[in-house]
This record gives structure tokens, sequence and C-alpha cells, in this order.
């Protein structure tokens, strides 16, 4: 909500804390935090009215996230149900519902680490289920693991090794547009692209010593994948084919994977057919698994935007749960979990759906995604986002609540996990506006529930 009139909350921050780091005008190594690939090759400019470029990159992720800042996030102000409020009124009222709820939800979940660990303290306190915005991908990709394990490889094994890829059923440069170039920095190694099950991603046919073909474009990926496993493990393809020539395909492909040097498979959950895309993945690792009997092979995959990947390993070291659990009250009801982890119950959609909330706690810190359209009007809602999420916050039948937070990377330093969950990456602020950060408003709210547990239990 910008508001030159409103007061100035962002005075009320101490960007000591939070850290803006000094970038004057221009940075030729700022990291990009707006995919997972966390590019930290960008010669970033700051204008002089706080906006960002990046003139010599050519990503179009990047462009169009870096459009949504600018000189009027300084006056973007906390509301409460639309009107301009402090940040301390806002945070009260916040506390105030958070004290009340007895079911919260932790939605969105767009932060990083330092933001992910304020939060869980919150969620102990208050007795809330974190999810994430790309909760069904990483839910996905989790139940795979679980079931069957995995062969992973990173984004250093591919580019220096894999002189293949089989990308399967996705495109990659769709979501994360310089996948390529990373890949194929710093090496002249030919490779060779499979794309099994999709057409060729065009970003693809434009590399250099790279051949790409695609094969099964228009297959049914259950299909594709229950006779590919069959041929990798060693069933004749004569007896799996139906005329379709599909086993003859994918046995002649088998034979390619083995005579590769390294070979990387390349899938995206988000991309996969849902709800039953943990299947799929399940089903990629059971061919990579047998491939690794008699060859080299591992599966990178691609996901994780907005913090969901940093926010799901910074959830799991603290829990030993992933997203999607419910972290119980230190007062819980006798035969109540402390922690209950559940990938279809704590599902943001089916909870709303269910009517099973009573609060919903949205972060969106990074692009501006809006708390879920379904939504009912009388939950109430506290909004931790973007200042370019501030006009998707409008009044509803039940009181809201809006905090702008800061971009970690754009307004404050912050750590996030690379795509291949190998790497933390250290952010840096790309300019000087003094947000909040996540972390810190979650750890106020903490200490206001703390400080309201304990005028509650003071004897008369
Ligand atoms: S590919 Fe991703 S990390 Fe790299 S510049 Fe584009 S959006 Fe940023």
């Amino acid at each position: 909500m910008h508001d030159s009139n409103a007061p100035a909350p962002n005075a009320q921050t101490t960007p000591a804390a939070d850290g803006p780091a000094p970038f004057d005008g221009a940075r030729s190594d700022w990291t990009c935090p707006f995919c997972p690939l966390l590019c930290d090759d960008i010669d970033a400019r700051l204008g002089g009215d706080e906006t960002l470029a990046a003139p010599a990159t050519r990503c179009t992720r990047l462009a169009l996230a870096l459009t949504r800042y600018d000189a009027s996030d300084n006056v973007c102000s906390p509301a409460i149900d639309g009107t301009p409020a402090t940040l301390d009124a806002a945070l009260d009222e916040a506390a105030a519902l958070l004290a009340q709820a007895r079911r919260p939800l932790f939605g969105g979940c767009a932060t990083d680490i330092a933001g992910a660990r304020a939060l869980y303290t919150l969620a102990a306190v208050c007795g809330a289920t974190l999810d994430s915005l790309h909760g069904d991908a990483l839910s996905a990709a989790t139940l795979a693991l679980q079931d069957r394990g995995a062969f992973f490889t990173t984004l250093s094994e591919v580019r220096s090794r894999a002189d293949l890829l089989v990308v399967f059923a996705c495109e990659p440069s769709a979501r994360h547009p310089r996948f390529y170039e990373r890949i194929a920095s710093g090496t002249g190694m030919a490779r060779e692209i499979c794309f099994v099950g999709c057409e060729i991603d065009p970003a693809a046919s434009r590399l250099d010593k790279t051949r790409a073909r695609s094969m099964l474009a228009d297959a049914s990926p259950h299909d594709l994948l229950a006779i590919w496993s069959a041929i990798a493990e060693g069933r004749k393809p004569d007896l799996l084919e139906d005329g379709s020539g599909m086993a003859t395909t994918l046995a002649s492909l088998t034979a390619r994977v083995h005579e590769a040097r390294y070979a990387a498979f390349v899938i995206e959950p988000a991309a996969l057919t849902q709800p039953h895309a943990a299947l799929l993945i399940e089903a990629l690792h059971r061919i990579v698994k047998a491939v690794n009997r008699t060859s080299r092979a591992g599966v990178l995959t691609l996901g994780g935007a907005d913090g969901a990947l940093s926010v799901n390993q910074t959830l799991t070291w603290l829990s030993g749960f992933p997203l999607r659990t419910r972290v119980s009250k230190p007062g819980r009801l006798p035969g109540t979990p402390p922690l209950d982890h559940d990938p279809y119950r704590y599902r943001t959609a089916r909870l709303l759906a269910a009517r099973e909330i009573d609060l919903l706690l949205w972060i969106a810190s990074f692009e501006p995604h809006a708390p879920p359209a379904d939504l009912d009007d009388v939950t109430p809602a506290i909004v931790l986002g973007a200042p370019a999420l501030a006009s998707a916050v409008t009044p509803r039948g039940a009181k809201t609540v809006y905090i702008p937070v800061a971009t970690p990377g754009i307004d404050c330093d912050g750590h996030l996990f690379r795509v291949d969950a190998s790497v933390v990456v250290p952010l840096h602020a790309a300019r000087h506006i003094a947000l909040p950060t996540v972390a810190s408003i979650a750890a106020r709210l903490s200490d206001d529930l703390a400080a309201r547990a304990a005028l509650t239990r003071r004897p008369a």
C-alpha cells in the first residue's frame, strides 16, 4: 500500500541488524535470488531511484522480477484491513490474531533460511502447520525419495562430466532461463540432449557443440516410464512392443545411456502431471538406479523457487520433517504428537477447502504471489509480502494485516540453497531500502506471543 501520507514504517526497522550491504551503483558479482539456479555473475546496476537493472544478463525471469522494485517501496506501509498503520500497530494486531488462533497455517513460506528458522520457532509457539506455495512439487519429490531413494547429481557434476542429458517431460529454460548457460559455462564438452516425453526446449537448440533431439513427445509419461523401467531392468523390448515403436525407441535410448560417460537425467516435478507426479519421479529413479549397476548416471531435479527448497531443507534439519508438518505448542493435549508430517493432510488447498484452519499467515518475500483465491472470507490473514504484493492485499470480511518485508538479495542479505541442494549461496542486498526481514518479523511475533502467554500465566 503505497501511501506517502502513511507513517514511515521502514524508519522503525534497523537495517544494521538485517544488513543491506554497501552497493555503490554497480556490482559485477551480484547473486540473483529469483530462481534456484542462483546465478552469481550478475552485473547489477542500481539507479538513483532505487530501481535495479541487469542489462548484460539475458534472463527474462530476472528482468521481469527487477521491474517490481522501485523507490515507492520506501514508503510502502503496513496496513490493517486496507488502512495504513505503523509497523508496531500491525505487529500488535498480527500477534493478537496468532494468539487467538487454534489451527493456524503458515502458507507460501517464500523466504530464506533465516526466515525459515524464525518461522519454525513461531510455529512452535502458536501450533502452526507449514506448507509452501510449491508444496505439491516439493512433496512429490520427497515422497519419491522416501519410497525409492535417489541418485542425485549437481550442477557442477553435470557441467564437468555429463556428455548426455536426458530431459524428461519438461522445458528447463521456461522457469530456469539460464539453465543451459550454467551447465555449459567454462567447458567445451560436446553433449547430446535427449528430450524424452517432450519437445526440444527451444533454448537447447541454440547451443554450440550440442545435439538435441526429441523422442516420444506425445506419449503418456506413465506408459513411457513403465516400459522404460522394464527395459532398464533387462526385459526384452520385443515382448513389450505394441506396434507404436515406444519399446524399440526406449531400448535404443537405454543403450545410448549405457554408452555415455555420464548421463544426467533432468526432471522438474512442477512440470509433471499431478496428482501422481511422485509415481513418475519414483519410476525415473528406478531407471537411474538400474543404469548405475553398470554405468554412471544421476538425477538433477529442477524446482524450489521462492525459497521453497531452502525452507524445506531448513525445516528438515530443525525438526526431522519436511514441509507439510504441523508443529504442536509445548502445552499440547495429551496424545498429540509434537510434530506431525503428512503431505496430503497438510496440503494448503485441502486445508482451505475443508476449512480446517482458522488463520493464514502468508509469506511471499520474493515474487508477489497473492494468498490463495480460495481462502474464505471469515478466516483472518496476515500477509508478509514484498511491496509489489501490497496492492493485492485488500480488505476482506475477516481481519487482514499486511506487513511489507525485504526481499533477500534485493533489500537485505540472506542465504538460499541452490537447486541441487548441495550449496548454500549467500545473498547480498542490492539497494538501500530498509524493509524488515521475514526473520525479524517472525522473531518479534514470537516474543510478543511469549509475553502474552507469560501474562496469562501470572498469578492474580
Ligand atoms: S536463471 Fe534464475 S538465477 Fe539465473 S538470472 Fe535468471 S532468474 Fe536469476
